[in-house]
């Protein structure tokens, strides 16, 4: 079997016509900054993932950082979180000059694990960030029971999972405070921006605020504020894309059944775990799991087949600047750094279509075949 003629990128979120039109309105209007839009992308994110509050900011960074500066963490708190996830999530603890605590994901869901959390906390304990790995909604039951009896707030990182359903809930109403991403690869883009889901009218507010130099009104400026602000044209992108979500979602979804169904035949290759509690996994990624002693190899096959593939994102422990600021090693988490070791995201996307799905398959299985 040859290459496939052009490259599959692991990830595309499609951008077309409407969105370029939108833009351009946005462009002519004159008005480019934060404006109405931005209130109307607000409005209509809330509506559908069932938030009473949205605030929208520049990117999913910010949304997370935005919340942590509201929820006053400094230096001398700790903040759990997965080891497991983008580096953002860590990041935004040390920039409150707090300080990240690391827990090992559950080995076959790579979410974070309750026990877990349970077994980290202590009384300097100010928060907690669970992570939606590849867009499947962690337990959240479990963790709100914890939030609850400790008291402890809990800012979820749904980055990659709008769209999804735990126990037929939409994420971004489960939680008292949502963080999502729309970065590119996400299931809705605004080429770069983020939004943060409420439930107190009083965070709400105070988001407002520091997303906004900390200002109250005009030049009176009440808290440590940041310029998080989105633009209009963020905006007016955003909400061509949200009324892609469902299409894009429902499309991945039927793809990443079709992977299970026909990947499952393929000895050696294991696929992603998805629980009961998930009503409605959001497929950010399609992730498979493969012996750590062939990982490398694969991910070389694949790109000589002209097949992007993608590693998770490496854990915050093995990161250079996280060893040297908390002499981690490699192995200082060794069940996070075992599942991460196994790890492949392969192509998922709307409009990635069956011919191409199927050029994996068969690639996958033949690849397969030749190592073992
Ligand atoms: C994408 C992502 C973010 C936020 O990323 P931005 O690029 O700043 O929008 C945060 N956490 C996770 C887990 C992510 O995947």
């Amino acid at each position: 079997m040859k290459r496939w003629k052009e490259k599959i990128p692991v990830a595309n979120t499609l951008v077309g016509e409407e969105e370029a039109r939108a833009v351009y309105e946005v462009v002519k209007s004159g008005w480019l900054s934060m404006g109405k839009k931005v209130t109307e992308f607000e409005e209509q994110f809330a509506h559908q993932v069932g938030a009473r509050y949205a605030v929208a900011v520049n990117n999913g960074t910010a949304a997370l950082h935005a919340v942590l500066a509201a929820l006053g963490i400094s230096a001398g708190d700790e903040v759990i979180i997965p080891s497991l996830t983008f580096i953002a999530t860590a990041n935004v603890v040390l920039y409150q000059g707090a300080t990240p605590v690391l827990a090992e994901c559950n080995p076959s869901t790579y979410t974070i694990e309750a026990s877990e959390v349970r077994r980290l906390i202590t009384d300097k304990t100010r928060a907690i960030i669970p992570v939606d790995m590849n867009g499947m909604p962690c337990d959240y039951d479990e963790l709100l029971t914890i939030e609850d009896e400790y008291r402890i707030p809990i800012v979820w990182d749904s980055a990659e999972s709008l769209g999804a359903l735990y126990k037929k809930k939409k994420v971004g109403s489960i939680g008292k405070i949502h963080c999502f991403s729309f970065f590119p690869n996400k299931n809705v883009t605004t080429g770069e921006g983020g939004m943060i889901c409420l439930e107190s009218e009083g965070l709400y507010r105070l988001l407002c605020q520091i997303r906004n130099q900390g200002q109250e009104r005009r030049y009176h400026h009440v808290h440590l504020g940041y310029n998080y602000r989105m633009t209009e044209l963020q905006a007016a992108l955003g909400l061509c894309q949200l009324t892609r979500l469902e299409e894009n979602v429902q499309a991945k979804a039927a793809m990443a059944a079709y992977y299970n169904r026909e990947l499952a035949r393929i000895p050696g290759i294991s696929l992603p775990t998805v629980p009961a509690f998930v009503t409605r996994h959001a497929w950010y990624m399609y992730t498979i799991s493969v012996d750590e002693s062939i990982r490398d190899e694969m991910v070389k096959k694949l790109e000589e087949k002209n097949i992007e593939t993608r590693l998770s994102f490496p854990p915050i422990h093995t990161q250079p600047y996280y060893q040297r600021t908390f002499q981690y090693t490699n192995y200082s988490l060794p069940a996070t750094y075992a599942v991460w070791s196994r790890l492949i995201n392969i192509p998922l996307w709307n409009g990635l279509g069956k011919e191409r799905q199927d050029f994996i398959i068969n690639s996958l299985a033949s690849i397969m075949k030749d190592i073992n």
